[in-house]
């Protein structure tokens, strides 16, 4: 797609370091990292978010996010890694075109932001509920 910033990275036209491609996905190195080895895997087709991906390519890039995991510890010493994929700008999605984080966690490693958790009453729960089924 013209002007997306990622397709014009897997069409070769702006470098990124790849650690992993298939005939799906590629999975680079993010260029502003949470922590070392923080990485990106995205589809070669061009999809806005999860609400554009069809079941079987999100299957395949979500096992592409566990075995970039599983190398983080192999290869980098990680104790953990996030699995983060943000859809919408109102969800922090900044760049258009579906990608799943696999960020590396380390012993001693830095506090990343999340959720402030809420406690909402048992009603309140069920009132979400109700609006959910
Ligand atoms: P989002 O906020 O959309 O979930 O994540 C976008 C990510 O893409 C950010 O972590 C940002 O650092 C990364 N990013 C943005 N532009 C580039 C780029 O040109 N190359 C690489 N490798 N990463 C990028
Ligand atoms: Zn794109």
């Amino acid at each position: 797609m013209d002007n997306c910033i990622f397709c014009m990275i897997i069409d070769g036209k702006i470098p990124s370091r790849r650690v992993y491609e298939d005939e799906n996905c590629i999975a680079m190195l993010d260029i502003n990292p949470a922590t070392p080895g923080h990485t990106l895997i995205l589809p070669r087709e061009h999809r806005k978010d999860l609400s554009e991906m069809d079941e079987e390519l999100a299957g395949k890039l979500m096992m592409a996010a566990r075995r970039i995991g599983m190398l983080q510890k192999e290869r980098l010493g990680a104790v953990g890694f996030n699995v983060i994929q943000n859809n919408g700008e109102a969800a922090g999605q900044t760049v258009p075109h579906f990608h799943i984080h696999v960020i590396p966690r380390y012993e001693n490693g830095p506090m990343l932001g999340g959720w402030v958790p809420t406690e909402p009453s048992g009603d309140e729960l069920d009132e979400v509920l109700a609006k959910m089924l």
